[in-house]
């Protein structure tokens, strides 16, 4: 199985934490559409040789795209693939203001049957920290008109470890998500990236990182609710009702291959990865790579360890054996103290981070890196 990510680069505005690659230049759209097609059908081979099972629109902000145009890009795809009916998932990341009944109407019918929103908060004085285009009241009410529109698959994003976030309010968060039902949450602490307007605030010091106990807490709460709710921990950030796993996410952590299309989006066919540029000129002129890496063992094994160990499922045995015994024979030696301490569990075959070991996961991976 394999995966089509498609990154739509355009933002009507920048959030202020957000480092992703965007425009806010709109006037660029049609002529990145043209081009897009133009990259599709430069992949043709991949996408009519591999068997296709997942589509995912990512952004920058996918809801600039009108439905048609939606729909003529799914329609190109779907006239390269080998077979449409292993096409199982096809995520569209919204935004909730962009969410308009005929817009969401217009959507269902583009063969799109996943929405990914990126909510974030539900308090609106957070969601004008953030600098999000939407306000408290399109957060709650976007996921009742997607239901309205026949959406049976939706994941919310939500953010934690953010400042000005209390512990009362991210429990209301947690509690308000919950009442809404999705199928799908995805939950990710606030990382303060070079470039963006939060990282500039951070070092003039009109914010401060959230103390880790604080970010821990917030963390277990999200996490005891969300179990207790019948979601479950799938992924350190992911959660999901039974069945209702991201299924292009997880392409992505058990590595299968999978191409990106867009300015920066990255591509990777088991052995090789490669990434596009991340600047619209460049894409518009038609140079989409910008460079490659062939993974050599020592790569391989790092990315299924850090891969793997995120997920509730670990990492098999035969997986590190397949890179090498020497990775495997490292591993071994490496993680038996991880399981000593009651971090790491080791059962038929594979070994995963237990519910304690959750909590120190980046320090557990770091550990398990070969250097
Ligand atoms: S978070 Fe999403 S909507 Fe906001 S600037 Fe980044 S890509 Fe655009």
């Amino acid at each position: 199985m394999a995966g089509i990510y498609i990154h739509i680069p355009f933002c009507i505005k920048r959030c202020d934490y957000c480092d992703f690659y965007k425009t806010t230049n709109m006037s660029f759209k049609d002529e990145f559409l043209k081009i897009l097609r133009k990259e599709i059908t430069l992949n043709t081979q991949f996408i009519s040789a591999e068997e296709i099972n997942t589509i995912y629109f990512g952004g920058g902000t996918p809801s600039v795209l009108a439905p048609d145009e939606v729909k003529n890009i799914l329609d190109l795809i779907f006239s390269h693939v080998k077979n449409i009916h292993k096409i199982t998932e096809i995520t569209f990341e919204l935004n909730p203001d962009d969410a308009t009944e005929n817009y969401l109407n217009e959507l269902k019918e583009t063969g799109v049957n996943r929405l990914s929103i990126g909510i974030q908060s539900f308090d609106p004085v957070l969601l004008k920290t953030l600098n999000r285009r939407h306000d408290a009241v399109q957060a709650l009410d976007v996921v009742w008109k997607a239901r309205d529109a026949g959406f049976n698959n939706i994941s919310i994003d939500l953010m934690y470890g953010l400042p000005g976030l209390s512990m009362e309010i991210w429990e209301q968060t947690v509690e308000k998500a919950i009442k809404l039902n999705v199928e799908h949450i995805s939950a990710y602490h606030l990382t303060y990236e070079p470039g963006t307007v939060f990282y500039k605030k951070l070092q003039k010091g009109i914010f401060k990182e959230m103390p880790e106990d604080e970010s821990l807490q917030q963390f277990k709460m999200m996490i005891e609710k969300l179990k207790k709710a019948g979601y479950e921990h799938y992924e350190i950030s992911n959660f999901s009702l039974p069945g209702k796993r991201s299924v292009h996410n997880s392409n992505y952590w058990d590595g299968k291959k999978y191409i990106g299309l867009g300015p920066s989006a990255h591509s990777f066919d088991g052995k090789k990865r490669w990434w596009n540029v991340s600047d619209i000129n460049s894409y518009l002129k038609g140079e989409f790579v910008e460079n490659e890496e062939v993974l050599t063992g020592k790569d391989r094994y790092n990315e299924l360890v850090m891969l793997k160990l995120r997920t509730m499922g670990g990492v098999q045995v035969e997986e590190l054996k397949r890179v090498g015994d020497e990775y495997f024979n490292f591993f071994s030696f490496s993680v038996e103290k991880h399981i000593l301490s009651g971090n790491v569990k080791y059962e038929d075959g594979r070994y995963f981070i237990t519910e304690e070991g959750i909590f120190i996961s980046d320090y557990l991976i770091s550990e398990l890196f070969y250097e």
